[in-house]
């Protein structure tokens, strides 16, 4: 690694990070590492008591990595640059989670993304545990080779922290499959002679990248919301033929969640990006929005539609709202907003808690991010499996697969749902007696919500894998 100007990687103890200061000055918490911790801690009175001590210990990201480096710009100055890996748990197998470059990506940003993930791999069962990464950077204002040398230092310095059998990064939030090449390229010069491609996901079909990974996310969406209405989550539609849908975001999630969904029979409204909403109330030409992107960066401004801004695309009455954007979008001052019949959280933490339970009053079901998005993390294991054998599967293989466990997922949360709300008394009761902090009222639990179904479930495997390994020593 190289030196005079680098600075060691820090490595802390996130688990009892500060919090005042963190969490923001809001009056609803908007800190996502408060948020993903909320939804634990509530999720946790749900379930029956593991060994004392052992829900708590869930509770906190093993590792925290925080390197700071300099980067030379195009101009020839020099500006520093902070990035972050955290490792949230690794009981399952290998830590595995995107890498973000967003001016606003953070320790508690990065520490929250890695704990959804965490319990996603559990719901989607695949052998991995939850890590994520970030550079704090503002990619709009970069050049391709200011990102290209940005990604060879975080990854340099993040050193052995990352690794083909410990950590797995993929793409997130601006960054993509060229990401995913510099990384592993940056890998595999300073790691030679070992078979190093399984050290990332997401890769370029011809470095190792799996058929059907851009796509993976989005399609992993429409099977879980296809079954979610198949089993009767949105009484009176079972079906996406002619249901009218409103997608928020469009980038590597949202754009092929609008196509997919239109391809499956659905009427795909009004799609957005940072900077506005465009509306088209007999549906949008995907191809026409598509080519309007490619042409001015942004989907605003296409001829024969309707601007909006994002919070009006929020409240428009539509059956399907899929946030595939960023965290916090529907939150305690614009949840009453809402008119959308069912929410599928494509991106990861679009409703804050308060939002939840507006939304719940209002009689509108939240299919869940880490089951919704949980499609990405299935394909990258099949890109890591494929590296791992040298083989390369088919789409159609891949499809099957994909398939399988998105719909086994899903079951697995409404059967954990309805098991849950069956037993709730039973559920109250086991509180009574267990040691961790309630945050819910005393007296009888309140039914749960699909979130608090597939947090229940995924702890539950995470916990009995934990206890049967053992506590080390
Ligand atoms: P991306 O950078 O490719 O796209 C993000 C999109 O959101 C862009 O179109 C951007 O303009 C838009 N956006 C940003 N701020 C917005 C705002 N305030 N209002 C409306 N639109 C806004 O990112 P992505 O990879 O598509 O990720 C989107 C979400 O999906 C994130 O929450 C991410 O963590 C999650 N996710 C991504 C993957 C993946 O494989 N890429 C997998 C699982 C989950």
């Amino acid at each position: 690694m190289e030196n005079s100007s680098s600075t060691p990687p820090t490595v802390d103890e996130p688990g009892v990070a500060n919090t005042e200061q963190q969490i923001g000055d809001s009056a609803e918490q908007l800190n996502p590492y408060y948020i993903v911790r909320q939804q634990f801690d509530h999720a946790a009175c749900y379930i029956a008591p593991l060994q004392r001590g052992l829900i708590e210990d869930l509770r906190c990201p093993r590792r925290l990595v925080t390197v700071s480096f300099p980067v030379e710009m195009d101009d020839g100055s020099v500006e520093s640059f902070v990035g972050y890996r955290v490792l949230h748990n690794r009981t399952r197998g290998p830590g595995k989670g995107g890498v973000r470059y967003h001016p606003e990506v953070s320790a508690d940003h990065v520490r929250a993304l890695a704990m959804w993930m965490t319990w996603k791999c559990a719901l989607v069962e695949v052998p991995f545990g939850g890590a994520k990464g970030g550079v704090t950077c503002d990619p709009k204002q970069l050049s391709e080779a200011e990102l290209r040398r940005i990604t060879r230092r975080y990854i340099t310095d993040l050193g052995d922290n990352i690794g083909p059998y410990t950590d797995i990064p993929a793409p997130d939030v601006n960054t993509n499959s060229r990401t995913m090449a510099w990384i592993y390229d940056t890998y595999d010069i300073t790691h030679p002679g070992d078979n190093n491609l399984p050290v990332v996901t997401g890769k370029p079909l011809d470095i190792g990248g799996s058929a059907g990974r851009e796509l993976a996310t989005a399609r992993g969406c429409l099977l879980v919301t296809e079954r979610a209405l198949e089993q009767g989550v949105l009484p009176g539609l079972e079906q996406l033929t002619g249901a009218t849908v409103v997608v928020q975001g469009y980038g590597n999630v949202g754009q092929g969640v609008a196509q997919l969904f239109q391809k499956a029979g659905a009427k795909v409204q009004a799609v957005s990006d940072s900077r506005g909403a465009i509306y088209a109330d007999d549906g949008l030409d995907l191809v026409a929005v598509d080519q309007h992107k490619a042409a001015t960066g942004s989907v605003v401004g296409l001829a024969d539609t309707l601007t909006l801004t994002n919070e009006e695309l929020l409240a428009l009455p539509c059956d399907l709202l899929i946030p595939s954007a960023l965290e916090n979008q529907i939150r305690a001052d614009n949840a009453r907003t809402i008119r959308a019949r069912l929410i599928v959280e494509a991106a990861n933490g679009p409703c804050t808690p308060a939002a939840d339970a507006i939304l719940a009053e209002k009689g509108i079901a939240v299919i869940p991010d880490i089951l919704a998005n949980a499609g990405g993390v299935t394909v990258s294991y099949f890109e890591w499996t494929q590296n791992i054998d040298h083989e390369r599967w088919e789409i159609e293989q891949i499809a099957a697969r994909l398939k399988f466990r998105m719909v086994q997922a899903t079951d697995a949360v409404l059967d954990e749902l309805a098991r849950i709300n069956g037993n709730l008394d039973q559920i109250s009761a086991a509180l009574a007696t267990e040691r961790h902090k309630r945050v819910v009222p005393e007296g009888p639990l309140p039914p749960a919500d699909l979130r608090t179904a597939a947090h229940v479930l995924a702890i539950r495997r995470i916990g009995s894998v934990l206890l049967e390994r053992g506590i080390w020593p």
